[in-house]
């Protein structure tokens, strides 16, 4: 299944999970248990992140500090095609730039177009904690535009090495990331949306938007999009407040807004369980509205944890 063409042409609103791998040490037994209650909800694929490498800091006797470079998060291929394989569903692995050659992600792509797994989505990847600016692994790319054209030469059978004559061309159907309310880097709106229509231009067929707690800002954005000759289908992600230190943390890793009436709720709950149920009440308030608008697809990020999103999911769907 294509996804493009299943947001394309969807006649009601459908619904997909993002998941995380498990810290390393889990067993995939911990993305079961996210799952199976969700599949109940049969939704139409499951996106699955990718980690890639951090640096920690282990100490020495005498105080000195090894750091120590190690992904906490891995198996992203594995997982993905373990989850196909058990729920014969469709699923998306995210590809990024950072910490890749050009030709490991070559490597990983044979391996997902080989597993039947056609369907992906290209991020460029955060700066590590220890770097101010993002910076590309030498041989890799820089920005996901560069990955969007390295997907879309292979999907026309043209690989790395152009000293074969014919390599099979992939079929690669790419997904985006797209920010409503403008990603950090970006110097202003109008730049964040010129490099939003570069990577459909250059072949990416669908986006998916970053969290939002305001759909004000989801339509906003979709307006802006379809003023620039943005034509493709734009997923809303969704994700539920379920802690209190949400209302700081979310803003700084994601660089989105807290609204301000649900800040203020945030505040006056007693402690995480109330917070939990806000999460989830709001939520669902947010899907209803989106569901009526017409929205192909909506995409919540589990983040691992099943309950809340299936209480919301149950009540929407
Ligand atoms: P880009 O499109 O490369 O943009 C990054 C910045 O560079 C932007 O400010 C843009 O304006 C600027 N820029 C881009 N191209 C150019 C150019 N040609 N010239 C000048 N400036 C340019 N991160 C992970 O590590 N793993 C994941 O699995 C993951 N999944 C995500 C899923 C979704 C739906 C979203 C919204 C984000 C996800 N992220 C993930 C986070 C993502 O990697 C970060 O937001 C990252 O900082 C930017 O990624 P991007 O693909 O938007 O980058």
């Amino acid at each position: 299944m294509n996804i493009s063409e299943l947001l394309k042409n969807c006649d009601k609103t459908e619904l997909s999970f993002e998941i995380l791998p498990p810290l390393r040490g889990n067993s995939i037994e911990t993305i079961y248990s996210t799952l199976d209650p969700l599949m109940e909800f049969k939704p139409r694929y499951i996106n699955v992140t990718y980690h890639r490498e951090e640096v920690t800091y282990k100490e020495l006797k005498g105080g000195l500090l090894k750091p120590i470079v190690q992904k906490r998060r891995s198996g992203t291929v594995g997982i993905t095609a373990a989850i196909k394989h058990k729920y014969n569903t469709e699923v998306v692995p995210h590809i990024i730039c950072g910490g890749f050659t050009k030709h490991e992600t070559e490597e990983a792509l044979i391996d997902f177009s080989f597993l039947g797994i056609n369907n992906l989505l290209i991020v460029r990847g955060d700066p590590l904690k220890t770097e101010v600016q993002f910076s590309a692994k030498s041989g890799g790319h820089r920005y996901a535009v560069d990955l969007i054209e390295q997907i879309t030469n292979m999907n026309k059978g043209v690989f790395l090495d152009d000293t074969i004559e014919q390599c099979f061309p992939t079929d690669f159907c790419m997904g985006i990331a797209g920010y409503p309310e403008k990603h950090i880097e970006s110097p202003n709106e109008n730049q964040d949306m010129d490099i939003l229509k570069q990577k459909i231009d250059a072949g990416a067929k669908y986006i998916v938007t970053q969290m939002f707690f305001d759909n004000s800002k989801y339509f906003d954005f979709v307006n802006r999009c379809r003023k620039a000759g943005i034509t493709a289908p734009i997923v809303p992600g969704l994700k539920p407040v379920s802690l209190k230190s949400h209302a700081a943390i979310l803003p700084k890793i994601f660089h989105i807004d807290i609204p301000d009436n649900l800040a203020k709720e945030i505040g006056r709950c007693k402690d995480n369980s109330e917070v939990r149920k806000l999460g989830i009440e709001w939520t669902k308030s947010q899907s209803k509205e989106l569901k009526r608008a017409g929205v192909p697809c909506i995409h919540y990020y589990t983040m691992g944890k099943a309950d809340n999103i299936y209480n919301i999911v149950k009540d929407v769907f």
